[in-house]
């Protein structure tokens, strides 16, 4: 961190700015130019409170030379990250598929989806229980009788699930019986659930928030590693622009720039992206083949009739030619498509 004294800042005004860092474990290095005074901060500066030192009498300004993130940051851990799900290595060379349902609707339907959905490839099923609905009028999900229906399936299928949580009284419930806990665009910054996630140590799908800059969920990230758990798995799922032919736009360059600044795993949902059916093939490819590490993709058994999400749903044999598609793509870009052997062992057993 640098901190920029104004011009004609004196001893007394430095002096005790520098014995302050001292005190914070700090060390500083002072810079007399023409004019003004230029002190080098270093050690743990994340832990400084940069907006009170730019109150200090005689400072200029602050400036930050590190990111304020240290356990999601590539710096501090080089090697990409690989999170265990039920045997599959999210974050590997092979493409992470989660697939289904936007929402749990009963048994019958979800059991449908998985079975195709698993034979076309896809590793994981997805499915809300609790669903973030804009409207208090729209279908808010079965709640614990879709866990109870995701976990049924989990076990006959030896498919790991992936639902979304809501709120930090479901987490108990969660940790005995979803894979992998997703935490959905509206609660990127809902930081007491994201602490008590942290507190788990299951993999976490942490979708970016919809007006959210990558720092500031790359930053959500954070807190969750901050309380110990470190399986976090980034999924984008399209932001907030102008543009209304779309549900929302899909930040493609958010997957290097997350590959640069942080080693976890980022997977791309195409469907609430786009919020179209025909335009989550070409997205999935686009993202593949700009580095993600999987997808998460809606399919229903009957888009028509979906209670929730079925314009942007894949039917199971449009999901099917999708998942050829990517077949073809992920040698060219260094992945496999396919499931992994010692996943079956695991899930259910
Ligand atoms: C979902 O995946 O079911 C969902 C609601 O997505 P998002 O939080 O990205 O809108
Ligand atoms: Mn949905």
């Amino acid at each position: 961190m640098i901190v920029i004294m104004k011009p004609g800042a004196g001893e007394e005004q430095i002096a005790p700015i520098v014995e302050e860092l001292n005190r914070q474990g700090m060390q500083v290095q002072m810079n007399e130019g023409v004019g003004c005074t230029v002190l080098g901060v270093l050690g743990d500066t994340i832990v400084l409170d940069r907006e009170k030192l730019e109150l200090r009498e005689g400072v200029e300004r602050v400036m930050p030379v590190q990111e304020p993130y240290k356990k999601a940051n590539r710096k501090f851990h080089p090697d990409d990250t690989v999170v265990d799900v039920g045997g599959f290595a999210v974050g590997s060379e092979a493409l992470a598929i989660i697939a289904g349902p936007c929402s749990v609707e009963s048994f019958e339907q979800l059991s449908s989806v998985a079975r195709s959905v698993k034979a076309s490839g896809a590793f994981a099923l997805r499915g809300g229980a609790y669903k973030p609905r804009t409207s208090p009028y729209a279908f808010q999900g079965l709640e614990k009788r879709g866990i109870d229906l995701l976990y049924r399936v989990r076990t006959e299928m030896k498919m790991p699930i992936v639902s979304e949580i809501i709120a930090p009284r479901q987490v108990e419930t969660f940790e005995l019986m979803v894979d992998v806990i997703q935490i959905g665009t509206r609660n990127m910054q809902n930081f007491d659930l994201l602490k008590e996630v942290g507190r788990t140590d299951k993999p976490i799908l942490l979708k970016r928030g919809m007006s959210s800059t990558i720092e500031e969920w790359i930053m959500s990230a954070e807190y969750i590693m901050a309380q110990g758990n470190q399986n976090v798995i980034l999924c984008e799922r399209g932001i907030r622009t102008f543009e209304t032919f779309t549900r929302n736009s899909l930040d493609l360059s958010s997957i290097p720039v997350v590959k640069r600044m942080s080693h976890l795993p980022v997977l791309v949902d195409p469907s609430h992206a786009t919020g179209k059916a025909w335009l989550v093939p070409p997205m999935a490819a686009a993202a593949v083949a700009a580095g993600a590490d999987g997808l998460l993709v809606e399919v229903h058994n009957d888009p028509p009739n979906a209670l929730c999400d079925g314009s942007q749903s894949l039917t199971p044999e449009q999901f099917d030619s999708l998942m050829a598609r990517l077949r073809a793509l992920a040698p060219v870009v260094g992945r496999t498509v396919g499931q992994n052997r010692r996943q079956e062992e695991k899930v259910g057993a």
